[in-house]
């Protein structure tokens, strides 16, 4: 039986799962920090990690993952607070936010937190106040866009040359421009870029970052000295959701920077990397219970609670964001026979609202449960409040003296906090 089966079988003899239930998510906490341990052990140590707090931003989880010794990437104020109260030492905290306001930016500056910038007008704007902060020891960056072009998910490229993202470099100019402003602000010493996300292959990802250092070698012979001193590679190591293979994992990114960047390996400058999803997805499942079944143009389909109100993406771009889903019977064995086509439907009011399409799967009945995989990432904590659902309950996972343990680290919302958020 296999870890999730196990979770399952425990969460029913527990009952945290039963004919009340509608859905629950779980996240495992050993499997999380076993993946942060799996990502220090690939990269050498001028390598410091950060994780993308939007990807997961539970306070449980977060504190979970301070506890591992690695940092935050936060892009708003609610994230900054978040990994504040999550117990990340400031120093180990990024600030991305492509509309940082002029109050984020001075918070930034006055309390010594790294930050990148996004655009121009935001430079001249970090220009325009850094001289009352003579005593500020923020690490400054600029994010550049390499223009590598796109992955397969177009939502979520952020390299493409019309990219929302960072400064374009290979517009006409503006390589030299940019070199420029590094020669003229000395207090920038970080260039970042975010080049990849799901969807982009390692070595798209691996060429953009060599566009930054090749681009920070540049700056720094210009300088004659090493201005930049920190390279911020970023995130966007893919999932595979296909199965529960970890594939590709960080060892394997590792190398095949090693193979096109060689440089980031000789100490020379520190890294900074922030993984979100490649931390944090293949660490949570939910389980939701079938509602009904019926049979309509000669396709199955499974009415559940989970829907496009935890997996937003999965809904509306499911071709680009496929989840894998196991049944289970009431007791929670695995179903294993009488594979029907079957479409796995979530509680919210329009047609789309599936979590897996025309799928082949052995026949789902009412009050069976079904599993919901590699959810740990940009689900738990992307609540979408369509027909007023409310968040659900998570339960991390963990093993104490040999026996798992199961508590609740974020209750459901309640139906009065579902009206005062509304009113
Ligand atoms: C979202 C984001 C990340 C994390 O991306 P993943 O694909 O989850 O690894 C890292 N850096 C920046 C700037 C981001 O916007």
């Amino acid at each position: 039986m296999n870890r999730e089966h196990h979770i399952l079988q425990r969460a029913i003899e527990d009952r945290l799962l039963d004919n009340e239930t509608t859905v629950l998510g779980f996240m495992d906490l050993d499997g999380l920090a076993k993946s942060i341990d799996d990502l220090i052990a690939a990269f050498p140590n001028n390598f410091q990690h950060t994780f993308a707090v939007k990807a997961n931003s539970l306070r449980h989880v977060l504190m979970k993952i301070s506890h591992c010794g690695i940092g935050a990437e936060v892009a708003s104020p609610g994230e900054l607070t978040m990994a504040q109260s999550a117990g990340f030492d400031i120093r180990k905290i990024i600030f991305d936010s492509p509309a940082k306001t002029m109050d984020d930016l001075r918070q930034c500056l006055k309390h010594s937190i790294a930050f990148n910038l996004d655009n121009e007008q935001e430079l001249e704007r970090v220009a325009g106040m850094i001289e009352d902060y003579p005593n500020s020891e923020a690490i400054i960056g600029f994010r550049i866009n390499p223009q590598i072009g796109s992955g397969a998910i177009s939502s979520t490229s952020t390299a493409t040359n019309t990219s929302k993202f960072g400064y374009p470099i290979g517009d006409a100019g503006n390589r030299e421009k940019l070199i420029e402003y590094y020669l003229k602000y000395p207090w920038l010493t970080s260039i970042h870029t975010h080049a990849g996300s799901q969807g982009c292959p390692l070595e798209l990802m691996a060429q953009g970052i060599g566009e930054l250092v090749a681009v920070a070698e540049e700056i720094n012979t210009r300088k004659g000295e090493q201005q930049i001193t920190r390279l911020d590679i970023g995130g966007g190591l893919p999932v595979n959701f296909a199965s529960p293979e970890v594939k590709p994992t960080f060892a394997e990114y590792a190398e095949v920077l090693r193979q096109h960047v060689p440089l980031l390996f000789t100490g020379k400058y520190s890294v900074k990397t922030e993984f979100g999803r490649a931390i944090a997805a293949k660490n949570g499942f939910m389980a939701t219970r079938v509602e009904y079944t019926k049979n309509a143009g000669g396709r199955h389909i499974a009415t559940t609670h989970a829907g496009a109100q935890i997996m937003t993406r999965t809904a509306f771009l499911p071709a680009a964001w496929p989840i894998r889903v196991e049944g289970f019977t009431p007791d929670g064995v695995l179903k294993t026979e009488d594979k029907v086509q079957t479409d796995v439907a979530g509680p919210c009011c329009f047609a789309a609202d599936l979590v897996a399409k025309d799928v082949l799967i052995p026949r789902l009945d009412p009050n069976d449960y079904v599993a919901i995989y590699d959810t740990g990432a940009y689900y738990f904590s992307n609540h979408f409040d369509y027909n007023s659902l409310p968040r659900i309950a998570v339960y991390g996972v963990s093993t104490k003296s040999g026996e798992l343990s199961i508590e609740l680290i974020r209750r459901a919302e309640t139906l009065s906090e579902v009206v005062s958020n509304m009113s």
